[in-house]
């Protein structure tokens, strides 16, 4: 029977991305993408030049570089991959840019995985709001609209393209958090999945299925409107696709998964993820652990929360052979699993969504225990 729905915390207005290009070779529209936004800086008087920050991955070969538009004197910078960005990472890489002259560009184009795609959002945040990243980690803190942006995502799966935050760990707090607001959400983003040719196959794997696992924990969850639901299950649907239905790297999956990707993304914006994503934050914090293989591992212990979910997920990753690395947390000293745990219940909305309130009295420090030994 339907229910109607009445979500209990507001999540104010829900921006989505300006404007969508998306197809096969949609990345040859970029450069007349910028040309534009220089002509309109242009006429205004403004700084025309473009930034562009990309995945360290294209610096090491290939055309892509040269074919997105940049000109002489626009800022070109390699995106680090290594770990996952910080808040240090993105106040360095906003005062570099204000150091050459660069606060009010003409747009920001971030090329790349959720990494450099988040690094973008952060940096257009921080040039027009001023401060630091850490001040404005949080829900509704950043105070004006950010530089223009346009997100071109090289792998799909996290939503980042989509959503209305950019997830940054603080070094000094250990905290990781976004800067969720309205003014984080991209104004264009152009979604060719020729660009997803060259993932490796095991980060396909893992960061594709963040996008199944955004809308499953979603529609576990008690914060649940109609809306919401729509994006999330068609998010699913298409992962079933990719996942169970042939390679997962064809390029009819390719398309079909930055698709998913996108409405993840847009799912999770109408609500919030659940037990899974605190448990590998966690993992992330404390082991160092990048989010979406960290997904992957806590899957193992998600069967009293997500039961089907887990079943549907060990089929995917038996179908496709690709396998999270086990025993991550096992033999840890106790004091960092008592971490994981402690970062684990840090992450109330989303416990509350999957557990209701009591969800620190649920997951008891021997409850969490037994979920390490799973992993
Ligand atoms: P990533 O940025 O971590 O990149 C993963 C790896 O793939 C890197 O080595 C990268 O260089 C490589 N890569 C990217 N594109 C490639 C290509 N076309 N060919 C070959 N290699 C390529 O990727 P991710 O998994 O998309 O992003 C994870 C990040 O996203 C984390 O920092 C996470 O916190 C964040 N995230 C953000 C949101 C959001 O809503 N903003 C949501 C979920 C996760
Ligand atoms: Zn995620």
């Amino acid at each position: 029977m339907l229910t109607a729905t009445r979500p209990a915390v507001d999540l104010g207005d829900v921006r989505n991305v300006g404007a969508v290009t998306f197809g096969g070779g949609a990345i040859e529209r970029l450069p007349a993408l910028v040309a534009a936004r220089r002509s309109q800086a242009a006429a205004a008087g403004a700084d025309t030049r473009a930034v562009f920050l990309v995945d360290e991955y294209f610096s090491r070969g290939g055309d892509l570089v040269r074919r997105l538009g940049s000109e002489t004197g626009d800022p070109v910078e390699f995106v680090s991959t290594r770990e996952e960005p910080t808040t240090d990472d993105v106040d360095r890489l906003t005062a570099r840019l204000r150091k050459d002259g660069v606060s009010a560009p003409a747009t920001i184009v971030g090329v790349g995985g959720g990494i450099t795609l988040d690094t973008a959002k952060a940096v257009a945040n921080l040039l027009t709001n001023g401060g630091t990243a850490a001040q404005y980690q949080g829900w509704d803190l950043v105070r004006v609209p950010a530089v223009h942006k346009i997100g071109v995502p090289t792998i799909s799966g996290t939503g980042a393209e989509a959503s209305r935050t950019c997830v940054l760990t603080n070094p000094a707090s250990g905290l990781k958090l976004g800067m969720n607001s309205t003014h984080t959400v991209f104004d264009r983003i152009v979604l060719d999945p020729d660009l997803t040719a060259t993932v490796p196959r095991s980060q396909y794997f893992f960061t594709g299925m963040d996008a199944y696992l955004h809308s499953v924990e979603m529609l576990a969850g008690a914060h649940r409107h109609a809306l919401g639901d729509a994006y999330a299950r068609e998010a699913i649907r298409l992962c079933r696709e990719v996942f169970l239905d042939g390679d997962m790297m064809a390029p009819a999956a390719r398309e079909r998964l930055m698709a998913a990707s996108y409405l993840g993304g847009c799912a999770i914006a109408h609500g919030y993820v659940g037990v899974l994503h605190p448990l590998s934050a966690g993992l992330s914090v404390v082991l160092g652990l990048h989010h979406c293989v960290a997904n992957c591992i806590a899957m193992r212990a998600m069967e009293p929360f997500y039961p089907d979910a887990v079943a549907e997920f060990r089929r995917m990753s038996a179908a496709q052979n690709v396998q999270a690395p086990p025993g991550v947390a096992r033999d840890l000293p106790e004091a960092r699993r008592h971490a994981i745990r402690e970062a684990m219940l840090l992450h109330e909305r989303p416990l509350t969504n999957a557990l209701g309130r009591d969800f620190r009295a649920i997951l008891s420090p021997e409850r969490v225990g037994a979920m390490l030994d799973l992993l």
